[in-house]
This record gives structure tokens, C-alpha cells and sequence, in this order.
């Protein structure tokens, strides 16, 4: 089509809600860890949202979703794609089976094209079209549109796949179809038959690759790439797949437009030589014996250990006990040398030139334990350090990864333990995210029954608006939303 024959669409329908506006790139980064490791690549993707009312989405939606479907909150899928769709950009979501792809692509489609110009009498659809490799996906797919158009005369959705149906779907598309679902094959069958007045692409406004992985598995990258060359090349253009082959990556860089890739659960969040461990007690008390245990078992360890290996060889291995304050750092430092450890403990508190001889014992002296503050911690680089314990359980996802990751440098590999008090259950709530099955394995089943209670009674509070996922976001991001707003009043 003649470029100066299309008509202009608007795209971008997104506007960020009130409640983010005061969170800090630390504060999303944070935020997307929780939701799930959430990846970005692209610039200019928007933030991800913590609650449907985030969204923007009109009220009918929004109860529909939260009183009939009963989806409590946006899948972390949801809670990033939708916001960068309805910004108006193209956007490759990677997510595994199961995890909402389907919302995330069809909420901002079905947006875009009710905001455009209805298809006249003589005018043959799409204005959205969606492809899916199987008829079964296609089907699945197209029930979902309808759950979301029913009693709305403005949209009319048809299924076009192979099979033996093809009268009925003639017939429903010479109704004018503004949503077609289809499979590759049938869909250019439907195009090229009446000579394309049954079905044309000169209207489509945003197309949707779903499960491109298996599109592409299929051999569906032909047809793609033909019915792509008759789209507006100004089109919305979305890409959805459970997993991402490198193959995959140089089709979507060919067909979508400076695209945002969005990946939820990259592996990576820890350091897989890091091994991490937790212990949960019910007072202080109780967690310094613990610590003191750690370290006495280390001194067995060694002790085992040394008789057997040339002394040439001896390996260092060191240890690293983070606290979260000075005052802790301090009164635990006393502590444990009045029972006998020897450790270097250093803080932002003592002394500059303290903290540089503290630090170059603790490098120079063989198994040596440091003490010190997390803040103190960042960039420290001492590759013998093989164990890390958290004595003061980590706050934020940010805290808890950078802390670990003073283990297992390079090609080492470490032990991470938290010890964390039975009331923390912020902390839970990340233990439980960044434990691995086969760490949760090494544990006794009743501490992992236990961490998951208190994680699950941080997520109830989540979802109840009582606690929020990231610290920063809930507490001093709304707060001062809420102060901005007094003061205006
Ligand atoms: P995917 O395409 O990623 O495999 P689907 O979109 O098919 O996943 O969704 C999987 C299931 O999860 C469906 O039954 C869907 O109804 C349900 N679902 C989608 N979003 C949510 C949500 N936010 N909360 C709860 N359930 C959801
Ligand atoms: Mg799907």
C-alpha cells in the first residue's frame, strides 16, 4: 500500500501512573529482582507496575480481572510488557509456559484498536492480528479474546486456522473481523482467496507473534516474513516466546522495530558458585550462638584439613560476617573476641587509616574473618574469601546480591548462610525468590516450611497493600508522593 493512503493511529496510550513517579532506576531495579528477575534490553522501556490500578486500564477491565477472573495481581510478564506495549512500542516477551503471556499482548492490542476508526461496511479486517503455530494454541488464544470482548459489539474476533471449518470462518469474517487469530498457513490462504475481500493486512495496526519459538520450529518463518512484507511498516509488532534461540533473535531483530526485550527469570540473579544456606532463630541470642558455631566448625574443618596437605599448598580460605550497622559491627567485634575469635572488623566509623590496616591483615592473614558493615562492602575484592555469612538479613534484593557476590569470585566457589530472625520476613521473601530447589535441598524440611510461612506472610501483606515488594518503592517512594501531595494542598 501506498504509504500517504494509510491512515495515522495513535500508539502510544500509556501514562505512568501517579505512584511510581518518585521511584528512583535503584528502586525499579529493585522492584524488577522481586517480580522475578525481570532483564530489560532496549532503552526507554517504562517501569514495571506493582498493581493492576497502575495500569491505566479503564474500570470494566480492571473488575473484570480483579473480580471475575480473580487475578489478584499482574504476573511479572504483565507487570513489565504491558506497560512498554502500551507505550506504543514493539516488544519481545520471554517467559515461561504458564506465566500470562497471553494478558500481557492482548490487553494493549485490544486498547490500540478500539481507539481506532471502526472498520466501515465495505472495509475487511484485521486491525489486530494475532499468530500462533497450532490450531489448538490459536483456539486457546482466541477464547481468551473473547472472555475479553464479550458485550462489546465494537469487536468481532475469528479463529483462522486449517481444518475443516473453513466455511464458518468465511462467514464470520464477512462480518468484518477487527481480531483475527490465526495459524501462518491459513491465514494466507484466507488472504489470497476472493482476491482480498475477505481478508486484508492494508488495516493491521499490531501484529502478535505468539509462541514464536515453535512459529519458528515449524517452519512458519516464511509465511511470517511474507505476510510482515504486506503489513504497514509503521505497525505494532510484538513477539512472545517461551524460550529465545539465537536463531529466533535474528528473525525478531528483522521484523520488529528498535524492540524492547523483556526477560523474566534469567537465571542469574545469584552466582552459581555460590552455594546459599539459611538458619532462622527466634532472638538474638540464639543467632550469636549460631555464629559462633560457624566459626568454630571452620577451625575443625581446617584442622582435618591441614594434615593432610603440603604446607606450601595451604589454602586460604577466609570469611566475611556483614552487619547492618556500625553499632553492631562494634559490639559484635568485642564479643566475639572476649570468646577467643580473632577477627578484623572494619566500618565508615573507624579511622581511614584503621580500616586500610584492618583490611590488609584480614588479606595477608590466612583464614581470616572480617567483620564489617555491608555498605563498606561494595567493590571489596578479596578472592580467598570462600564464606559469607549475613548476620543481619539482607533488606532489599540489591543488598542481598551484592553482599553474596563477595564470595565465589571468579571461578571460586563459596558458601553463603543468612541467619535471620523469625520476624524478618522481607528477607524471607528474597531468600525463598533466590534459593535454588537443590540449595533448599541441604536444609531440614521444617526450616524450609518455615521460610516459606514467612515468606508467604510477607506476600499476603504484599497483596494486601500492607507491605510493599521493594522498600525504597513502598515505603519512602509513596511517602513522599504523599508529602508532595500535602504540601500542594
Ligand atoms: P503463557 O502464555 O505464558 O503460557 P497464559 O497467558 O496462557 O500463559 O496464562 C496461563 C494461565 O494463567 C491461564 O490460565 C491464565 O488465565 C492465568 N493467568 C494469567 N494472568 C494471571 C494473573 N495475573 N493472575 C492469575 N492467573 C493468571
Ligand atoms: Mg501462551
Amino acid at each position: 500500500f501506498a504509504e500517504q493512503d494509510l491512515e495515522p493511529f495513535r500508539k502510544n496510550f500509556y501514562r505512568q501512573s501517579e505512584e511510581l513517579d518518585s521511584m528512583s532506576e535503584n528502586e525499579a531495579q529493585e522492584l524488577r529482582m522481586a517480580l522475578g528477575n525481570i532483564k530489560i534490553k532496549g532503552s526507554g522501556c517504562p517501569l514495571p507496575v506493582a498493581r493492576w490500578s497502575q495500569l491505566g486500564l479503564t474500570t470494566e477491565v480492571m473488575d473484570f480481572i480483579m473480580r471475575d477472573l480473580k487475578y489478584e495481581l499482574p504476573t511479572p510478564i504483565q507487570a513489565q510488557a504491558i506497560p512498554a506495549i502500551m507505550s506504543g512500542r514493539d516488544v519481545i516477551g520471554i517467559s515461561k509456559t504458564g506465566s500470562g503471556k497471553t494478558i500481557s499482548y492482548l490487553l494493549p492490542l485490544l486498547r490500540q484498536i478500539k481507539a481506532q476508526r471502526p472498520l466501515s461496511a465495505d472495509e475487511t479486517g484485521p486491525l489486530g492480528l494475532i499468530l500462533a503455530p497450532t490450531r489448538e494454541l490459536a483456539q486457546q488464544i482466541y477464547e481468551e479474546v473473547l472472555l475479553f470482548t464479550k458485550g462489546d459489539d465494537s469487536i468481532n474476533a475469528v479463529c483462522c486456522t486449517g481444518g475443516s471449518e473453513l466455511k464458518h470462518q468465511i462467514n464470520s469474517l464477512k462480518r468484518g473481523a477487527e481480531v483475527v487469530v490465526a495459524t501462518p498457513g491459513r491465514f494466507i490462504d484466507l488472504l489470497t482467496l476472493n482476491t482480498g475481500r475477505l481478508l486484508t493486512t492494508k488495516r493491521i495496526t499490531f501484529v502478535v507473534l505468539d509462541e514464536a519459538d515453535r512459529l519458528f520450529d515449524l517452519g512458519f518463518e516464511p509465511q511470517i516474513t511474507q505476510i510482515m512484507g504486506t503489513v504497514r511498516r509503521d505497525k505494532q509488532c510484538v513477539l512472545f516466546s517461551a524460550t529465545f534461540p539465537n536463531k529466533l533473535k535474528n528473525f525478531a531483530m528483522r521484523v520488529l522495530d528498535t524492540p524492547i526485550s523483556i526477560t523474566i527469570n534469567s537465571q542469574n540473579l545469584v552466582n552459581e558458585n555460590v552455594t546459599q544456606r539459611f538458619q532462622i532463630f527466634a532472638h538474638d541470642e540464639a543467632k550469636y550462638q549460631a555464629l559462633v558455631r560457624i566459626l568454630d566448625e571452620r577451625i575443625k574443618n581446617e584442622d582435618t584439613f591441614d594434615s593432610s596437605t603440603d604446607l606450601d599448598e595451604q589454602s586460604d580460605n577466609k570469611a566475611i560476617i556483614f552487619v547492618s550497622s556500625q553499632q553492631i559491627c562494634d559490639f559484635l567485634a568485642r564479643k566475639l573476641e572476649n570468646d577467643g575469635h580473632i577477627i578484623h572488623s572494619i566500618h565508615a566509623g573507624k579511622p581511614y587509616q584503621q580500616r586500610i590496616s584492618n583490611l590488609q591483615k584480614f588479606k595477608s592473614t590466612r583464614n581470616s574473618i572480617l567483620l564489617c558493615t555491608e555498605v563498606l562492602s561494595r567493590g571489596l575484592n578479596v578472592p580467598e574469601v570462600s564464606l559469607v555469612i549475613i548476620y543481619n538479613a539482607a533488606k532489599t534484593f540489591a543488598q542481598y546480591v551484592h553482599t553474596i557476590g563477595r564470595t565465589a569470585r571468579g571461578t571460586h566457589s563459596g558458601d553463603a548462610i543468612t541467619l535471620l530472625l523469625n520476624d524478618e520476613i522481607s528477607s524471607a521473601f528474597i531468600l525463598r525468590k533466590a534459593l535454588r530447589d537443590q540449595e533448599l535441598l541441604l536444609h531440614d524440611s521444617s526450616s524450609v516450611e518455615e521460610l516459606q510461612r514467612m515468606s508467604e506472610k510477607f506476600e499476603m501483606g504484599i497483596k494486601s497493600g500492607k507491605y510493599k515488594v521493594s522498600q525504597g518503592f513502598g515505603g519512602k517512594g509513596l511517602d513522599s508522593l504523599n508529602s508532595k501531595r500535602k504540601s500542594q494542598q
